[in-house]
């Protein structure tokens, strides 16, 4: 891996720190651990290409996300890199694919993929459009979906990074993500008690009342609940009666230590399953929370 920054190797010992410590998530880790770092290292090697959007602070405080107020995909951003940014992401953490996945990255390098048009297409979707599309590349429906899921969170993350400052400001009320509107993956409790929602898509992060339903606004201090597993009093799960949705939850109100929240997220796969087996369904599925199998 070329220019290895600081952020990505903190995150590269973080990773290794839960696998030592929590060997049930190892084959969650080993296969997108090396998507998460790849992210890191893209988003470090994009730094200086910022790109900002006028946000209409009425339109945003009433509930209307980035991506529902502008375009956020441009043709010009940097598709190729992230493209390829994935590619070996993908290759490193499903190796028994990489065959498949270096045919791909020639294919993006040479110009032959076009990762906007792709991105902009209905094809994640559409099923038969996906198979055929597939073929003509070489590679399972599977991973090409796979691929373009990360492929929009690598550029969603760095148009939230982008906007941050812009966002930081102004009031956002709903249990969707600001950015992309997305719901969120995690919840993360930190200083005061208070609870940062962390997207699923674009990792942007905002506070939100920790007694109510980020995915139906339910507030009934009654009804609402956090469970925990026994023995590990800073992972828990806030779980809605109303609309039968969890969101894992990690207290580090009273640590320093910042994990990364995707890291976090993986960690907590026991209590998607615990949850899950109980009927109830995560606010935002991923791929270490469906538990359906890997691309191929
Ligand atoms: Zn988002
Ligand atoms: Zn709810």
């Amino acid at each position: 891996m070329e220019s290895i920054n600081n952020e990505t190797e903190t995150l590269a010992e973080e990773i290794r720190q839960v696998l030592a410590e929590q060997p049930h998530v190892e084959s969650l880790l080993n296969a997108f651990g090396p998507l998460l770092l790849e992210k890191s290292r893209w988003l470090a090697e994009v730094r200086n290409y910022k790109k900002t959007f006028p946000v209409d602070a009425i339109q945003y405080e009433g509930g209307i996300s980035l991506m529902q107020q502008c375009q956020l995909f441009l043709p010009e951003d940097l598709w190729k890199s992230a493209g390829l940014a994935v590619a070996q992401g993908l290759s490193q953490g499903f190796s028994h694919l990489a065959e498949d996945i270096k045919g791909l990255s020639e294919q993006i390098a040479e110009g032959r993929f076009d990762c906007f048009s792709l991105i902009h297409s209905t094809v994640e979707s559409d099923d038969e459009q996906l198979t055929s599309l597939a073929e003509g590349l070489g590679v399972e429906p599977a991973l090409l979906q796979v691929f373009l899921r990360f492929l929009a969170r690598f550029m969603l993350t760095k148009r939230a990074q982008d906007m941050a400052a812009e966002l930081a400001p102004l009031a956002w009320k709903k249990g969707y993500c600001p950015v992309c509107g997305s719901f969120p993956q995690l919840a993360i409790i930190r200083d005061k008690g208070h609870r940062w929602l962390q997207c699923s898509d674009c990792s942007h992060e905002w506070q939100f009342p920790r007694l109510t339903c980020p995915y139906c606004d339910h507030e009934d201090p009654e009804n609402t609940n956090y469970v925990f597993v026994e023995g590990k009093k800073e992972d828990t799960a806030f779980i809605c009666s109303k609309c039968r949705r969890y969101l894992v939850t990690a207290n580090r109100s009273e640590t320093l230590r910042q994990t990364h929240p995707d890291v976090i997220a993986i960690s907590l796969a026991h209590l998607d399953l615990i949850l899950q087996g109980k009927g109830f369904m995560p606010m935002s599925e991923c791929e270490w929370n469906t538990f359906k199998a890997g691309p191929g």
